[in-house]
């Protein structure tokens, strides 16, 4: 479904990242990988996506800093020849109620998940101008859109991101870009790995589906807006929360 095609995956050496970015190679994509460390961990999942036959590379770069991204935008740029698919799926939580959010607990959310995803953005956007094709991919969260107590900072960011790409999908839907946000629920990675059995408990009450979603399950909705299949949707908001949100 993606051959030929080089994508762009942010925080695309763990989680939720590392499964759209499998699911894209297996789909004939080539990978540029963003992420702040290369982990033995990521290294390793570049080596096995090369042995593969997919051209998968790691940057190591801050999204919160735009020097950073604008020189890494250049590097992939370079090393791939271009870039057609951007998923902006790294993110992080600093989780607890209001006043005892530190300062920096909700700028660092804020810087990189919202300000983040906007930086990257405007670094590829141009390219995508210029040849007239693009298609961006932005993981917002359930979060965003129902709020959630203890994550004020976290839920303001995501729901930033949807604001974001409404607003980007309307600036360059004419330039053949399409842009669009997933809203995953409560999905087992090492992000949730933080919450104890007890607060699982409690959240699998609120899912319909009465269970946590894997990587997977976004991983192939992303696949799909990746996708020429979904070539007529554009500013939309696509929930994958097992029917948390209804
Ligand atoms: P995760 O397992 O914690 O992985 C986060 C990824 O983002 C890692 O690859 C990490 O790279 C990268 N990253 C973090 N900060 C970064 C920065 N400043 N610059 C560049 N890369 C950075 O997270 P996840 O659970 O897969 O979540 C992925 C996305 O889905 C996030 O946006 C999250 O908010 C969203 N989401 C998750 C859930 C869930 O239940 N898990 C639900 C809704 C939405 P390093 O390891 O190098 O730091």
């Amino acid at each position: 479904m993606l051959k030929g095609k080089v994508a762009v995956v942010t925080g695309g050496s763990r989680g939720i990242g590392k499964a759209i970015a499998e699911k894209f190679a297996e789909n004939g994509a080539n990978l540029a990988i963003i992420a702040t460390r290369a982990t033995e961990e990521a290294k390793k999942f570049i080596e096995e996506l090369k042995e593969k036959g997919v051209d998968a590379r790691l940057y190591t770069c801050d999204i919160k800093n735009p020097e950073e991204v604008e020189s890494a935008a250049e590097e992939i740029t370079a090393d791939f020849g271009g870039v057609d698919i951007l998923v902006n799926n790294a993110g992080i939580t600093r989780d607890n109620i209001l006043p005892s959010l530190s300062i920096m607990d909700i700028g660092d959310v804020i810087d990189v998940n919202l300000k983040g995803t906007m930086f990257v953005t405007r670094s590829f956007i141009r390219q995508f101008v210029r040849k007239k094709n693009g298609n961006i991919i932005n993981i917002s969260s359930v979060v965003g859109l129902m709020g959630n107590k203890g994550q004020t900072n976290y839920a303001a960011s995501k729901a930033g991101i949807i604001g974001f790409t409404k607003s980007v999908a309307k600036e360059y839907g004419r330039k053949n870009i399409r842009c669009n946000a997933v809203a995953p629920g409560f999905i087992a990675t090492d992000m949730t790995d933080k919450l104890s059995p007890e607060q699982v408990q409690e959240i699998n009450k609120q899912i319909t589906l009465g269970r946590l979603g894997s990587p997977l399950d976004v991983a192939e909705l992303v696949l799909f807006l990746a996708s020429d299949r979904s070539s007529y949707i554009t500013g939309e908001v696509i929930k994958v929360d097992g029917g948390m949100y209804v």
